[in-house]
């Protein structure tokens, strides 16, 4: 596939059309050459002011960095490419993606969200969305009693698919055919298992959002966010607040982000790959409680998994419960010597964390409990390492770490991170 160098860069070169598969659009779509040198790759536009030729009149379709910049416009047509969207607009994070869709809620308005979203997206629900008005309602079962809570007054469903940390599922169909009844826009959250995975837009989504850092930038260098959609009003309405708000990402870490999107599917693949060596492993493992992964035919949620995921590729993110109580889950994420303690995931080095006292440590102990997030809980991102390497790591440092709870061996010893 080549893309023409003798149009302007201000009209599409030869685009990928959707009949291509989706790492042909990874590495070409929103990838014209540089129509002036033929660049391959194209070049980081650190401009924030672009020439005009009279007044309202600029050389090709930017003005001015902050409405658009041509590395970020060129992000946006890839990733509306991998969603099967018409629309994409970047954001300087996931959470500043959030907080545009929200903000686009008049006052008054009410929101109905799973019970286990990203803690970030908790926080601006509870905290923050609450300042102008609009209410949020939470439900830990929402294809079952989403039809309870609607009322006249509800505009958006908020829905994580996967779930953190527990890898729960939503069927956005059920969802999306009960919240279209009363004309209320479906929201979906598809970092965990980014658009190679899962294409919400498919299923009848109304917006599909990703926090970039994690799978679509995948390298852990750049914090950014998304949004995908067909709506021409949704459009309307959310370039608008991008502009007007400005949490807009640089050209440099569009740039990074366009170049690490190339490689999603290989990552991706990979991932799944590695997730699905380790589950299985843990789940024949005497040392673990229970695993929550949704490649796994034990996994309750396994139907919609096969309904939704590419293939029912269960993706990269899996959790468990070590025998051992919480001392034995912080031992364990102590003496892996791969998986790296830390939060975030979706990068293409491995990580682990212990969601009870990392990232959901902001959660009530019974909240947290009540959707499964104990304190023996354990989440492991996959990276793109070797199977066999990080299936004999996890295997190494449960037998060291269950065998040390056992006999009482206190923390804060032998960390190798
Ligand atoms: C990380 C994350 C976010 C927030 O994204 P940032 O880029 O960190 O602001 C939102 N949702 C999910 C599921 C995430 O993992």
């Amino acid at each position: 596939m080549t893309a023409s160098s003798d149009h302007p860069i201000t009209t599409p070169p030869r685009a990928p059309s959707p009949v291509h598969g989706f790492g042909t659009l990874a590495v070409h779509a929103g990838s014209p050459h540089d129509p002036a040198t033929g660049a391959v790759i194209e070049a980081i536009s650190l401009s924030t002011t672009f020439a005009q030729t009279a007044v309202g009149k600029p050389v090709g379709e930017f003005e001015y960095s902050r409405s658009s910049n041509p590395n970020r416009a060129n992000f946006e047509k890839m990733v509306a490419a991998l969603e099967h969207a018409k629309y994409a607009l970047a954001y300087s994070s996931g959470s500043a993606t959030t907080a545009n869709i929200l903000q686009s809620l008049a006052a008054g308005s009410h929101v109905i969200s799973v019970s286990d979203v990203y803690g970030g997206t908790h926080r601006y629900f509870t905290q923050v969305a609450k300042a102008h008005g609009v209410k949020v309602t939470f439900t830990p079962e929402i294809e079952v009693d989403i039809r309870d809570h609607i009322t006249d007054a509800t505009k958006l469903v908020w829905i994580e698919t996967p779930s953190n940390p527990t890898l729960r599922l939503v069927d956005i169909r059920a969802v999306a055919t009960a919240a279209h009844e009363r004309g209320i826009l479906v929201v979906v959250d598809n970092t965990f298992l980014s658009p190679y995975v899962q294409n919400p837009l498919d299923h009848g989504a109304d917006i599909v959002v990703h926090s970039v850092t994690k799978y679509i930038n995948g390298h852990s260098d750049v914090v950014m966010g998304v949004a995908a959609f067909n709506s021409d009003e949704l459009y309307a309405r959310l370039s608008f607040l991008q502009n007007a708000i400005g949490a807009v990402p640089s050209a440099f870490d569009s740039w990074l982000a366009h170049r690490g999107a190339k490689t999603l599917h290989l990552r991706a693949r990979e991932a799944t790959t590695n997730a699905t060596a380790i589950a299985h492993a843990l789940e024949a493992s005497p040392l673990v409680i229970s695993v929550n992964y949704p490649g796994l035919e034990s996994h309750p949620h396994r139907a919609i998994a096969l309904k939704q995921h590419r293939n029912g590729m269960g993706g990269g993110m899996l959790s468990f419960r070590i025998h051992g109580g919480h001392a034995a889950a912080e031992k364990f994420c102590q003496y892996t010597k791969i998986f790296t303690l830390a939060e975030s995931l979706g990068g293409v080095e491995s990580l682990c964390e212990i969601p009870s006292s990392m990232t959901h440590a902001g959660i009530p102990k019974a909240q947290r409990e009540a959707v499964g997030i104990f304190d023996d809980l354990v989440r492991i991102s996959c990276g793109v390492e070797d199977a066999e390497d990080l299936k004999a790591d996890v295997l190494q440092a449960l037998e060291r770490a269950v065998a040390d709870a056992a006999n009482g061996v206190s923390n804060g010893v032998n960390g190798t991170h």
